[in-house]
């Protein structure tokens, strides 16, 4: 009867709202949906192509290949809303497939947001959710889902810290007893690292190249720290003066040069984050250390790299690029024990 009633209801889903990629969970039934959060809409308007199934997965693939009539956007950008329009279609989109076909009622939805975004931004979090046909919203900052995600003893009387490296967004928190003690949340992440990239090349050798090759070379031969064997690949582009496609050959250590700026930005504001630490916690984290999350965690020498410049130790959790879906997912399923900490719903806003 109950669970009648509750399917009439429609389930309850679990949102990784990531500036780079989506990801939901259903209750019951774990992860459902990982997909780029991309869309590909008439060049000039909101129309989505493909009748409106030009977004994830079919969206990316058109990427950078497109003809000048059709534009591939990302809805988001430095983790939050860019388009609110286009966000709430792509969500809408993967609400529906997500919760399969089929009737089903209006579902209740947490989505993790960036820690740094403003009521503004949160309410068009809330707005566009509630619009693509959630019942009830409720929304955990990232840096919280992430860390329960990657099974950090959050609820006990001991500091732990994550770090979470998003495309958009890097954010680290402290948490004790369930609640945040303190967080930075800053607006550099894969996407910063590659305009890094793509600035150096151009700065460096004349080259013009997309971001989603400097992208590509950075998940090859990107790293934080110096390899036991630095590698080097070639990379397209279009010369700055002569407008000609060119081929240059990078080496990982220009890589790492290149990402020294944005790599400095994630080291400051680990450290501004332990400035709001008390010497109590500083000690609990210098024994427990802080635990990397997140799909721009994965670049080779990362944890060595953080542990050098701030003096905790670092290591990455598994799988770091569903650590906030499955943590959002574990407080959707234990939703009266986080409700009143980590939770903020429509009405706080
Ligand atoms: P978001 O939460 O913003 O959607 P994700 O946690 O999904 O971001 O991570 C996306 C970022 O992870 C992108 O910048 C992507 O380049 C990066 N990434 C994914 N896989 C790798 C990899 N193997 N090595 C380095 N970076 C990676
Ligand atoms: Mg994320």
């Amino acid at each position: 009867m109950l669970h009648r009633i509750r399917g009439l209801l429609g389930s309850d889903l679990a949102i990784d709202l990531g500036t780079a990629n989506t990801l939901i969970s259903v209750v019951g039934e774990g992860l459902v949906l990982n997909e780029p959060s991309v869309v590909a809409v008439e060049e000039g308007t909101s129309r989505i192509l493909a009748g409106g199934r030009a977004v994830g997965h079919l969206a990316r693939q058109m990427q950078g290949k497109t003809p000048q009539s059709i534009a591939v956007v990302r809805p988001l950008g430095d983790g939050v809303i860019q388009d609110f329009k286009l966000c709430e279609a792509m969500l809408r989109y993967f609400l529906r497939k997500a919760q399969g076909s089929g009737w089903h009622g209006r579902p209740r939805v947490l989505v993790a947001v960036p820690g740094c975004i403003t009521p503004v931004e949160k309410r068009a979090v809330f707005n566009s959710t509630q619009r693509a046909g959630a019942r009830e919203v409720l929304v955990i900052s990232e840096g919280q889902a992430a860390a329960i995600g990657a099974g950090l003893p959050v609820a006990e009387p001991v500091a732990s810290m994550i770090c979470d490296i998003g495309g958009g967004t890097t954010e680290v928190a402290v948490l004790s007893l369930g609640e945040t003690v303190a967080q930075q949340s800053i607006r550099v992440g894969g996407d910063a690292m590659d305009r890094a990239i793509v600035e150096y090349l151009r700065r460096h050798y004349a080259l013009r190249v997309a971001p989603m090759a400097a992208e590509a070379l950075r998940i090859s031969i990107g790293s934080a720290a110096p390899l036991a064997n630095e590698l080097s690949e070639d990379v397209r582009g279009v010369d700055a003066i002569s407008r000609l496609p060119r081929k240059a050959t990078i080496t990982s250590e220009e890589v790492r040069e290149a990402l020294a700026v944005p790599l400095a930005q994630i080291v400051d504001a680990i450290k501004a984050t332990l400035d709001d630490c008390s010497t109590e916690m500083v000690a609990d984290l210098i024994d427990g250390g802080m635990v990397l999350a997140g799909g721009g965690a994965l670049l080779p020498g990362l944890a060595e790299f953080l542990g050098d410049q701030t003096g905790l130790p670092a290591r990455l959790c598994g799988d770091p690029l569903t650590a906030v879906a499955r943590g959002t997912s574990i407080c959707l399923q234990n939703l009266a024990r986080w409700r009143g900490v980590m939770l903020s719903s429509d009405d706080e806003v």
